[in-house]
C-alpha cells in the first residue's frame, strides 16, 4: 500500500492551552467503541464521571458538550483524560484529530483539517512541494480503477492550475472551475484533450454574471450552524482582497475532495463545493485563516452541511456558473 502526505503534515504539533479556538468546545466528540469501553470500565471519579457522560445515540458513543464545551477540558485548557491516563487513552477522534485519512485500499492519503487553527496556519502556509510517499505491504484497491486513473490525472492537471503564479489567484480559481467540466467528461467516458486555459478564459467573459453579494452567504445561513458568530459574519459579508494564501486553500479542498467521485462519478459538484467554499471564505473577509478555519469547523465536519453543499452546487441559484464566475472575475 502507498500512504501520502502532503510534505507538511509532519509540521503540524497541538499548540494546546495557546490554541485560539480548541477543537474541545462546540462539538460533540464521537468515542470509538474501544475507548467508550474502556472509560466505562474505569473506577474512581474519572470512571464515574466517564459512565455519566458518555452517551449512546444511533449506534454510536458520544461525548456530549456541556456548555459548549467538552465537560473533560479542564481550566487550564488541557484534557482530563489525557492528563490523568496519559495520551494512549485518547479516544480515536482525539488522538487523530486533526489529521485526516483517506483509505481506498491499495493506497491511502493524508492531511490535515482546516479547521484545526494551527493546522489551518500550516495549510495556508505551505509552499507548494510535491507530497511524501511511503509504501507498506498489502492493501487491495476498492475503487473502479479507470474512474480513478481519470480523478488521479486531472487532479494533478488542476493542482499545477491552481500552482501557476503567473496568473492572478482569482483567474487560476476560475480556470479550475473550467477545468472542471473538462474533467467531469473525461470521467463520463470522453477523450483526454489539452485545456486551453486562455481560450476558455475568453470563452466565458461575456457569460460571467455578477449576483448580489449576500446570495450565497444566504444559502450557507439556511445550513446548520454551530457557533454563535457564524450567522452574523454570513449576514455582513465583506469581501477581502484575492491573495496568494487562496492557491492553498483551493489545492487544500481539492485534494480532500477530488478523488471521493470515484464514489459516485459526481466530481463537477465537488469542483464547484471546492471554488465557492474559496468564494465564499474570500466574501466574508476579515482574517483570512481565522474564516477559513471557522468555515471548516461549521461545514466539513458536518456531513449534513457537506451534502447540501453538493446538492445545492446543481440545483440552487447561489450555484450556478455565470455567477460563480462572476465572483471570481468581476467581484
Ligand atoms: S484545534 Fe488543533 S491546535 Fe487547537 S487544541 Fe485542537 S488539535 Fe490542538
Amino acid at each position: 500500500m502507498k500512504i501520502t502526505r502532503p510534505s507538511y503534515f509532519d509540521s503540524f504539533s497541538c499548540i494546546a492551552s495557546a490554541c485560539p479556538d480548541s477543537c474541545c468546545q462546540e462539538w460533540d466528540v464521537q468515542v470509538d467503541a474501544d475507548s467508550a469501553e474502556y472509560y466505562r470500565a474505569l473506577p474512581g471519579q474519572l470512571g464515574d464521571d466517564l459512565r455519566r457522560l458518555l452517551k449512546d445515540e444511533d449506534g454510536e458513543t458520544v461525548m456530549t458538550i456541556v456548555n459548549r464545551r467538552c465537560p473533560m477540558w479542564r481550566q487550564d485548557g488541557l484534557c482530563r483524560i489525557q492528563a490523568e491516563l496519559g495520551e494512549p487513552a485518547l479516544c480515536k477522534t482525539c488522538r487523530e484529530f486533526p489529521r485526516l485519512t483517506h483509505d481506498y485500499g491499495d493506497f491511502m492519503e493524508r492531511g490535515l483539517e482546516l479547521s484545526c487553527p494551527e493546522a489551518a496556519g500550516i495549510i495556508l502556509s505551505a509552499p507548494m512541494a510535491p507530497p511524501i510517499i511511503e509504501s507498506i505491504p498489502g492493501g487491495e484497491a476498492e475503487y473502479d480503477e479507470e474512474a480513478m486513473e481519470v480523478l488521479l490525472r486531472t487532479r494533478e492537471n488542476v493542482l499545477s492550475i491552481l500552482a501557476d503564479e503567473r496568473r492572478p489567484v482569482n483567474e487560476s480559481l476560475a480556470l479550475a472551475l473550467l477545468y472542471g467540466y473538462q474533467a467531469q467528461a473525461e470521467l463520463d467516458g470522453e477523450e483526454a484533450l489539452p485545456f486551453d486555459a486562455d481560450s476558455a478564459l475568453e470563452s466565458i467573459r461575456e457569460f460571467v454574471k455578477l449576483p448580489e453579494i449576500t446570495e450565497l452567504p444566504s444559502f450557507f445561513a439556511e445550513l446548520e450552524i454551530l457557533t454563535v458568530s457564524w450567522p452574523e459574519r454570513l449576514k455582513a459579508p465583506s469581501p477581502a482582497p484575492w491573495d496568494h494564501r487562496f492557491r492553498n486553500l483551493a489545492r487544500y479542498f481539492v485534494e480532500r475532495y477530488w478523488l471521493q467521485a470515484v464514489s459516485d462519478y459526481d466530481l463537477y459538484c465537488r469542483v464547484k463545493y471546492c471554488i465557492a467554499s474559496c468564494i465564499l471564505i474570500r466574501q466574508l473577509g476579515g482574517d483570512l485563516l481565522t474564516t477559513a478555519q471557522q468555515y471548516s469547523k461549521e461545514i466539513e465536519n458536518n456531513t449534513d452541511n457537506v451534502e447540501a453543499i453538493l446538492d445545492g452546487a446543481y440545483a440552487h441559484p447561489a450555484f450556478t456558473d455565470d455567477k460563480l464566475l462572476g465572483l471570481l472575475l468581476q467581484a
